[in-house]
């Protein structure tokens, strides 16, 4: 965060580093291959995609943990989080300044990335990367003033990071060639994003006082095979009360003191599928 209010173009040079540094390899993946793309797609790799399975919480769990510097020794958390921050295409460094944002402010609508508003897990499912933008963009325009300059820099910055996104992806096809691609990456890029859009979608409710909340999940067979696979992606209220805990499912914390993130002014209006589905929720943390 320090990095970024104190360098007005530390994104854009991220993304236009990245872009270079990606240009650079995928030329030089596309010489090896002999100059030419194959789009043959091996159907007897089809059984790879059930792999996929096992290793869907893993790219953002490791880069979460990077995000939060728990790896030791700590470059390996800038090593690691390029890998896997590469493997989610939107690279490390703009996901680590919107999980801070996501941590300092939990739930606040103006400056959470992912703060629940009432969407509907598709509705949340899309988001991230939009309201990511948006967050950042209000943050630059409050640190650096809403100015032609500050306007040009994060114009350049979107364009930027929408080639690196395009580049990572041409890095993945080029890498593992179309069969792979398709029956292994994609499955657990796709997977993957259905996972964690759930974990924050399910663990950040709106309590009965109208207020947002983040509790832990545990109570039934899928949240304990995705807290297996995720390093214990549902103990969500953990995970913020301790961030530094490798595996939050391991932290010690009080689990009956309700964990209260934000107090809305004007309460949240939630409709009665909602409703049911948060005091549900709410119940199931506590049994
Ligand atoms: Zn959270
Ligand atoms: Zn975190």
């Amino acid at each position: 965060m320090n990095n970024f209010r104190k360098d007005r173009n530390y994104l854009l040079k991220y993304s236009l580093m990245s872009g270079i540094v990606f240009l650079f390899i995928n030329s030089a993946l596309l010489i090896i291959r002999g100059g030419h793309l194959s789009f043959h797609i091996n159907i007897e790799l089809a059984p790879l995609a059930l792999l996929s399975i096992l290793f869907c919480g893993l790219p953002s769990s490791m880069l979460h943990n990077c995000a939060h510097g728990n790896w030791k020794p700590k470059m390996m958390n800038t090593f690691l989080g390029e890998i896997f921050g590469t493997v989610m295409l939107y690279g490390f460094k703009g996901f680590k300044l919107g999980h801070m944002f996501h941590h300092k402010f939990p739930d606040d609508p103006d400056y959470d990335v992912h703060p629940s508003k009432g969407y509907h897990f598709l509705q949340f499912l899309v988001s991230p990367i939009k309201d990511t933008l948006a967050v950042i963009e209000r943050v630059y325009f409050e640190y650096f003033g809403d100015n032609e300059s500050s306007r040009r820099n994060i114009f350049w910055q979107k364009i930027f990071f929408n080639i690196s996104i395009a580049l990572r992806f041409s890095f993945w096809l080029l890498l593992l060639g179309p069969s792979l691609f398709v029956f292994f990456y994609l499955p657990i890029y796709i997977l993957n994003i259905f996972v964690f859009a759930h974990i924050n979608y399910a663990a950040h409710i709106v309590n009965q006082d109208g207020n947002s909340e983040v509790v832990n999940l545990n109570h039934n067979l899928y949240y304990r095979i995705v807290n297996v696979l995720s390093m214990g992606g549902y103990f969500h209220k953990s995970h913020h009360l301790k961030p530094q805990c490798l595996n939050p499912a391991k932290a010690i914390i009080d689990d009956n003191t309700p964990y209260v993130t934000f107090i809305h002014e004007k309460k949240e209006v939630i409709t009665k599928r909602l409703e049911k589905r948060h005091l549900r929720l709410v119940k199931a943390q506590y049994l």
